[in-house]
């Protein structure tokens, strides 16, 4: 089959496993530039197909040795159809870890099932043992709740006002204005369902009474603030109200494993391109100016230089983990510098569907979308004939 990409608003429902195997292994190889980390030995990556929680397995396994079982929805290519981006991540990162002589294994399935938990739980008993890292990253727009049925949806919407911005069809560079109604209350407590700190808290748990984690375990996930322009749609709307539940959860669960040497923390990254983000309005348009600005300013990163630092210089540094007033990690330090933020507003005011290629990153966003899916890669052969049928190795 030659794979071409093919998109339905923000989504690309193609994905070439070339192209998705050489992303991963520019991934692996920027790790494997930089000095290894003293880290974790056994690590749970849940939602570890794409995204940030990809970059974690990457940076656990590749720069600090460690084995690792990572958890996603499976997905599976046919003769006539793709499988998913993150299958062929997946596939092509066992590949590569068993190379390298470190185990890992796949256990896909729904994350927010009570099977799943159990699958994993045997897993972990069966081949590690213990883990001493869980990373919890999943970004879902439903979940069915495994012991009711109960299916929520959770939404990106303002909270008590209509929010009105400047938005982006990242494919035509069409500049145009988005009017967004607010959430209404069961919006708001759905999408906390979804995103908050529950499903976190229930795999902890979990874990904890099946005794697969080590007393000095640490679990981490993620979390954003961004900048003034997003506040509206992100940290004051439904999505924040989820990450504020996420970090409250970060801060119990933190009381609960310290009395053993144990550890609870959000995250805080920094805004890019990901399946998730680009489905959020007004976002891909401030990630495209915030892109120009950290690019010019030389402090771009994507999501695997964000995850060594996490490692290098927060996680697995010699005495305390840095930290925010609030109990965060922040490694959105450098998005957030004043003189980052100026900028993104200065052109945010300016930019319109006349001057965006000049004055935003655009073209880079739209390539690193399309780069999510293995498309626009480098070294791959697009006109060649590929075998969509990937098989994930040591998939459970
Ligand atoms: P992503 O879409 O790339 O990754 C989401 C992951 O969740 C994938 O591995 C997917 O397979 C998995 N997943 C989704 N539903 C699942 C399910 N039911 N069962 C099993 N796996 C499931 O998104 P991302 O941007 O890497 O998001 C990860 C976290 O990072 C989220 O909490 C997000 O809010 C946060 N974050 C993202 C940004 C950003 O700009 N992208 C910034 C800060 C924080």
């Amino acid at each position: 089959m030659i794979i071409k990409p093919r998109t339905r608003g923000f989504i690309c429902t193609t994905s070439h496993p070339a192209g998705c195997a050489a992303q991963v292994q520019e991934q692996i190889d920027y790790v494997q530039s930089k000095p290894q980390i003293q880290g974790p030995k056994n690590v749970l990556v849940i939602g570890a197909s794409t995204g940030y929680g990809l970059a974690a397995r990457i940076t656990a396994a590749f720069g600090a040795r460690a084995n690792t079982i990572g958890v996603y929805r499976p997905s599976s290519g046919s003769e006539k159809r793709t499988a998913s981006a993150g299958w062929y991540n997946s596939a092509a990162f066992e590949q590569a870890a068993q190379e390298a002589g470190l185990k890992s294994f796949s256990v896909t399935g729904d994350a927010f099932a009570k099977e799943t938990k159990e699958k994993v739980i045997e897993v972990i008993k069966k081949e590690l043992g213990k883990v001493d890292l869980v990373v919890y990253s999943v970004a879902s727009a439903r979940k069915t709740d495994s012991q009711t049925g109960e299916v929520y949806n959770s939404v990106l919407k303002p909270i008590g006002k209509t929010f009105t911005n400047k938005t982006v069809n990242f494919h035509t560079g069409e500049v145009t204005e988005v009017t967004l109604e607010p959430a209404t209350e069961k919006e708001i407590h759905d999408t906390v369902a979804v995103m908050g700190g529950d499903d976190w808290e229930d795999w902890i748990r979990a874990l904890r009474g099946a005794e697969v984690l080590t007393e000095d375990v640490t679990t981490i996930s993620y979390s954003y603030i961004g900048s003034e322009i997003t506040q509206d749609i992100y940290r004051d709307g439904s999505i924040g109200r989820a990450k504020d539940h996420l970090e409250a959860t970060a801060l119990k669960m933190n009381d609960e494993l310290k009395s053993t040497g144990g550890r609870a923390y959000v995250v805080v990254s920094k805004g890019l391109v990901t399946q998730s983000s680009s489905a959020i309005p007004v976002v891909p348009l401030y990630i495209s100016s915030l892109y120009k600005i950290m690019k010019e300013k030389g402090i771009h990163e994507g999501t695997i230089e964000q995850s060594y630092r996490l490692f290098a210089d927060r996680l697995y540094v010699e005495g305390d983990t840095p930290v925010d007033k609030s109990g965060r990690i922040r490694i959105d330090d450098w998005e957030l510098r004043e003189d980052v933020q100026a900028e993104v507003v200065k052109l945010w005011d300016s930019v319109t569907s006349d001057n965006i290629y000049e004055l935003t990153d655009l073209e880079g966003y739209r390539r690193e979308f399309f780069q999510l899916f293995g498309f626009e890669t480098e070294g791959v052969d697009y006109e060649a004939e590929v075998d969509p049928d990937v098989k994930v190795l040591h998939s459970i």
